[in-house]
């Protein structure tokens, strides 16, 4: 009887709370359901039904396809069998400021939210912690210094410790204070090792290899000097990579950046003038050094008629930064500019001459610089090019015996947002719901960006259907008007396959990445196998 009187009064309450009129009344209730329609809304019918499209997916619409990728997915996973070989050979590949927003947005930009970047096969994955010793949100150079080297230093120093004080003439010059590479390792175990990368070969991710400065600006002697800094003490960074004792000791060096190895009194294959002011030309010294089969190339067509004898190669194929890919599509400058792939598919073929094998960097260094300009399009063309050069390092090394480690390092605050519908254009406005302001919005946005972008007038935001957002140079929104775009203080992932991959695996700060990659070639000064390891629970 009880229980029956129970009943009633709940299904009483359940008919008093469907007849409460929600639009009148300002109940707990009400306010609850109001803000959690705003949160998650039940959205319009699509304008185009995803199973409409000419690459429509009815599959998805069983169970049965769902389930059975799940069991394959499973199978794979029970039956991967460990890869405890040594690593003979390593390439580790940044894609300098790639966010998961921008991995998802490539994806889709790739041909649909269930794409998968070459990289995104790899059967081990992580997440890796970009702050620095000073910086909750990380640059460059001490992320570069912490993946290259395994240290974290302070906000933009690059091969030193934290002890490098940023700017400080001085502080950098004590040896104390310098940290070793992966580089220096892997050439100290008497294999090749080499840099590639579309920003300039200076720039701080690819010097944070070979370079110990309190200053990640000091490319050349002249910005040394402009610092207030004597440029006879404080070696720039081109100096560092020509004469320093692991930059001159590089079989593989390419990318952009001639201006900073040459005076401002020597011509540019390209135009203009060196930013050096020495006198020096570290080009030509680095050619002309006495050692057999080096090259110098500075353009696409020379870098892929390499003889075949060539031991040596500098590659600068800018002035300064490389072109964006889609730039030098719509410039039509390929003769000029190698892909990011075709300069790693040399750099491979060089450097596994020397039978002990080889360490390899290669950066997607301008992925970074499209999101600083908003410019959404160029950022994420950038990461395709970056997973293409990964596809092509993997088909040409075996998994038997070459690590391949991809990361980033460091974050950026673009995000995939609204509620678009499947296979909606991701550089395109969320097409399912309007902004307060009556007008639609991007996909991508960012929290903020440079002032120069047309995004907002007097009158408040731009009705984006009024930009053009169709070119690589376009411009996305963003909220908070600085500068330029800035990095962003989230997580970015790891993925990795060859011998011990399966080390690359759970949260990880971004230091030990180097430790690992380290203890999979039997390289640097860490421990090389099991017996250098206490075990806690021998097996
Ligand atoms: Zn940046």
């Amino acid at each position: 009887m009880l229980r029956c009187l129970c009943l009633i009064s709940l299904a009483l309450s359940c008919i008093g709370a469907v007849l409460e009129n929600c639009d009148r009344s300002q109940s707990d209730r009400c306010r609850r359901i109001s803000q959690e329609e705003a949160m998650h809304p039940r959205l319009n019918v699509p304008k185009v039904s995803f199973t409409n499209r000419a690459s429509g997916y009815p599959h998805e619409k069983t169970s049965d396809y769902w389930i059975n990728l799940g069991h394959q997915h499973v199978e794979v996973k029970i039956n991967r069998r460990l890869n405890t070989n040594r690593a003979k050979n390593v390439v580790f590949f940044i894609g300098d400021g790639m966010s998961i927003a921008t991995l998802a947005s490539a994806r889709v930009a790739l041909g649909g939210e269930e794409k998968e970047l070459s990289f995104e096969k790899f059967p081990y994955s992580g997440l890796s912690k970009t702050y620095c010793v000073d910086a909750q949100v990380a640059d460059s150079a001490c992320t570069g210094t912490a993946y290259w080297n395994g240290v974290k230093t302070n906000y933009m120093t690059l091969g030193v410790n934290a002890q490098v004080p940023l700017g400080d003439c001085e502080a950098a010059l004590d040896p104390t204070t310098h940290t070793e590479s992966l580089a220096k390792w892997a050439l100290d175990a008497g294999k090749s090792a080499g840099i590639v990368t579309t920003t300039t070969v200076t720039h701080a991710s690819p010097a944070a290899g070979y370079a110990h400065v309190a200053d990640r600006m000091w490319e050349n002697d002249s910005i040394v000097r402009k610092s207030g800094c004597d440029p006879n003490e404080v070696t720039d960074i081109a100096r560092q990579l020509i004469e320093g004792p692991v930059g001159s000791r590089l079989s593989v060096v390419m990318g952009g950046g001639r201006a900073h190895l040459r005076d401002s009194s020597i011509p540019d294959e390209e135009g203009g003038f060196g930013f050096r002011n020495d006198s020096r030309d570290l080009i030509s010294e680095w050619l002309n050094d006495g050692q057999p089969n080096k090259r110098y190339v500075w353009n696409r067509n020379d870098l892929l008629n390499l003889p075949s004898n060539t031991e040596q190669v500098l590659g600068l194929f800018e002035s300064g930064d490389m072109q964006f890919y889609l730039e030098s599509q719509e410039r039509q400058t390929q003769d000029t500019e190698p892909t990011l792939e075709e300069m790693t598919r040399s750099a491979i073929n060089i450097l596994k001459k020397n039978e002990n094998g080889f360490f390899l960097f290669v950066e997607g260094g301008r992925i970074d610089h499209g999101h600083h300009y908003t410019m959404a399009r160029a950022a994420v063309g950038e990461a395709i090019e970056f997973h293409k050069a990964i596809e092509a390092a993997r088909q040409l090394l075996s998994e038997d015996d070459s690590l391949i480690v991809v990361s980033s390092d460091h974050s950026h605050t673009m995000s995939i947002s609204g509620y678009p519908t499947r296979g909606n254009d991701i550089f395109g406005t969320s097409d399912r719901t309007i902004a307060k302001d009556g007008m639609p919005y991007m996909i991508l946005n960012y929290a903020n960006g440079p002032i120069q972008s047309n995004q907002y007038s007097t009158s408040g935001r731009v009705n984006p259907e009024s930009t053009d957002f169709s070119k690589w140079s376009s411009l996305y929104p963003f909220h908070v008007p600085l500068d330029m775009e800035t990095h962003a203080g989230d997580d970015v992932g790891v993925f990795a396959s060859g011998p011990y991959a399966h080390l690359f695996t759970g949260t990880m700060e971004q230091s030990h990445l180097p430790h690992l990659m380290a203890y999979a070639a039997s390289i640097g000064n860490g421990p090389h196998n099991k017996k250098d390891v206490v075990l806690l629970n021998p097996t």
